[in-house]
């Protein structure tokens, strides 16, 4: 039986900039309605006219797909209420990355000092702008987001108004603040969903599984698979698709993200229908909570997949997929606009 998804959403998702966005930016156009645009460019974006000029290039790069880029600014505590007012039509969130944590998040925030942070989250708070948040310390790698949760909560606690979406979560740490906090909201990514450490690093390597947050244990895994089956209305899927070159993920210093924009609708598809989740939850996990969260009425877009083995290819233009070479159960059938 054909399912039939409406207006899909990727609330987290990585396009790069020049050859890298021309070569992957169809691959998530094509299926999704829209997505929120990750800011961690060289150098990040951080000006009204950058983020202009960077929706079109994504538009030129996506040719005649409809698709709606939500974009984002990399925040910095230096913003004021002036400066945020004035770019606060061009972007739908801010991103605040911790310095140094991941792929280009060098000139991030280093010290949670919420009085240092008052200004620009006040400002925000008063705009109505969220505040999309990796959440990792600078710890051992696995505890880094577990004890990120503390930040979560003095931030939540100290900007009651502020909306705070807790990018792509992997603990059951992350996942039992969001009912702790009213402000708290979270983008969970498909491939934590079915991976733990033991699949990236239990055997032999697997570098295009190798990502940040690292995939944790499976009592997370399974605390992020009970909110997302149940569509939790504070949840939302961010697939946080970060395509590198194939060379620069099989080095020997592996660069972290994985590739999953071309199958992962296919991928949840498969995931829920094997877990006796119901396609209205898929519905409100890909498109629906994010609507509400974010107050955004997406373009239509009827997605309708088959079950139907389809052949992950090795690579899409020199970046590897997640499963590729692998055979998975759900093949797109038909995108229909309007
Ligand atoms: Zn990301």
């Amino acid at each position: 039986m054909p399912l039939t998804l409406h207006a899909p959403l990727d609330m987290h998702l990585h396009l790069r900039d020049g050859e890298m966005l021309k070569n992957i930016a169809q691959a998530s156009a094509h299926t999704f309605s829209g997505a929120l645009i990750m800011p961690n460019l060289v150098p990040p974006l951080s000006s009204k006219d950058e983020i202009v000029a960077y929706k079109q290039r994504i538009m030129s790069a996506i040719g005649n797909e409809k698709f709606t880029p939500y974009m984002t600014l990399f925040f910095k505590p230096s913003y004021d209420k002036a400066f945020l007012a004035s770019v606060k039509e061009e972007i739908t969130a801010i991103k605040l990355y911790p310095a140094g944590i991941t792929t280009n998040s060098e000139g991030g925030v280093s010290g949670f000092d919420v009085e240092e942070l008052r200004p620009a989250l006040e400002a925000m708070s008063e705009l109505n702008i969220p505040l999309c948040v990796h959440g990792e310390t600078n710890g051992f790698v696995m505890d880094r987001e577990a004890e990120f949760v503390g930040i979560y909560e003095k931030l939540a606690t100290a900007f009651p108004k502020l909306k705070i979406i807790m990018e792509h979560i992997t603990t059951k740490e992350s996942v039992a603040a969001l009912d702790k906090f009213e402000n708290l909201y979270a983008t969970i990514t498909v491939h934590h969903l079915l991976i733990t450490l033991d699949d990236v690093a239990g055997g032999m390597l697997k570098p295009h599984l190798f990502c940040k947050p690292i995939a944790k244990r499976p009592e997370d895994r399974e605390a992020l698979l009970k909110v997302a089956l149940n569509a939790h209305p504070k949840v939302m899927f961010g697939s946080d698709s970060a395509p590198h070159p194939k060379h620069a993920k099989e080095s020997c210093g592996c660069a972290a993200g994985v590739f999953t924009a071309p199958i992962a609708l296919q991928v949840l598809a498969e995931l829920f229908q094997n877990k006796n989740a119901t396609l209205e939850n898929l519905q409100a996990f890909v498109s629906r909570n994010a609507q509400h969260i974010y107050g955004i009425s997406p373009l239509t877009k009827q997605v309708t997949l088959e079950k139907k083995s389809f052949n992950v290819p090795d690579e899409y233009n020199g970046v590897v997929p997640m499963y590729a070479g692998e055979e998975i159960a759900y093949s797109l059938k038909e995108v229909r606009h309007g």
